[in-house]
């Protein structure tokens, strides 16, 4: 049986090419440096089996979402990711397992830049903890509480394609193979909005990650600036295999309360939209005017401009009532 040591060593230390990390993994801490004139971004998502993945899912997928909704926060924050360190529990030594996992992890790390810089391994129920440190230029972080009146509302990609994954792979929904395919990679292979978040930093004027569906998360930022919003249903960005998923007519409860997108929701005043514009030009996945943010506080939902009600669940919380 391998020791804690020799575990650490086979699957968490790899090649990450960061000149700002003066100690990684093998000390009692890491010891990096942060650029001059920058602002520390930190956050921290734990993910536990049977709460955030289903037993049985590929641990690859485990370890790419496990940093995967880390970098989304840093993103929704405007920062650029750099470090991370990770708390993982497991029930058992299984090296099939570990290898897997930090295969997933590692390409995603590797993918953006970030290095891993230390953690912490532990017997028990599996669970995992990432924390993730970014950088933002003085002053550039994007808040939840920066929408004003007049603003435009925007949202990365699609929305509603993960909750859809979750149904297909629950044997909830049945679709063609390339649709469930697609939708079941946007469950379990989220891809972080990075780009993105650079590119709005100077542009938008409040932002948050869409991880509980767009409806609670929408409302988290309009209770944080302290104002409202109306949304046109018809705006909200649908993925072809979303579309493939509705019949007529569009379930909008499901896609407003539908977690797990990580796309980033953010606003834009009037002046700044044609800059925003500009810069995603080159993002992929691009941009999608929603609706606009008003001074009435709640979120209104209208169907081709006429009031639809507000969807009966909120969104994903696992302290409300069911
Ligand atoms: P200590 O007992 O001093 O906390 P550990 O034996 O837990 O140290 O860890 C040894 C080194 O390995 C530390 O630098 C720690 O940050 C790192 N480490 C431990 N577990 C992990 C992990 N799962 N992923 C990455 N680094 C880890
Ligand atoms: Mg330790």
């Amino acid at each position: 049986m391998p020791s804690e040591t020799e575990l650490i060593q086979r699957y968490f230390v790899f090649e990450q090419g960061r000149a700002d990390v003066i100690q990684g993994i093998g000390d009692d801490g890491a010891v990096v440096m942060p650029p001059a004139g920058q602002e520390l971004v930190a956050s921290v998502d734990t993910l536990v089996e049977g709460v955030h993945f289903l037993p049985g899912i590929e641990p690859g997928a485990i370890g790419h979402k496990a940093l995967a909704v880390n970098l989304s926060d840093l993103a929704a924050m405007g920062a650029e990711p750099a470090w991370a360190s990770l708390a993982l529990t497991l029930p058992e030594v299984d090296e099939v397992w570990l290898r897997d996992f930090s295969r997933g992890l590692k390409a995603l790390a590797q993918t953006y830049g970030v290095a891993l810089i230390g953690g912490d391994l532990t017997r028990g129920p599996l669970s995992m903890t990432i924390q993730v440190l970014g950088f933002v230029p003085r002053g550039a972080a994007l808040y939840r509480s920066g929408a004003q009146p007049g603003d435009r509302i925007f949202v990365t990609g699609s929305v509603g394609d993960a909750g859809l994954g979750l149904a297909v792979l629950q044997g909830r929904l049945e679709l063609p193979s390339d649709a469930a395919a697609y939708l079941s990679s946007r469950l379990h292979r989220p891809a972080p909005r990075i780009e993105a978040a650079l590119a709005l930093r100077g542009c938008a004027s409040a932002a948050i990650d869409v991880s509980d569906g767009l409806a609670l998360d929408l409302e988290r930022l309009l209770a944080a600036s302290r104002v409202g919003a109306t949304v046109e249903l018809t705006q909200l960005p649908l993925s072809p295999a979303a579309r493939a998923a509705f019949t007529t007519p569009i379930d909008w409860s499901q896609i407003l309360t539908a977690g797990d997108d990580y796309e980033l929701l953010f606003t834009v005043a009037p002046e700044r939209a044609g800059a925003m514009e500009k810069a995603f030009d080159a993002i992929a996945g691009g941009a999608t005017e929603i609706g606009h943010i008003e001074a009435t506080p709640g979120l209104r939902c209208t169907l081709e401009g006429h009031a639809h009600a507000r969807p009966r669940r909120a969104g994903y919380d696992h302290f409300a009532q069911p």
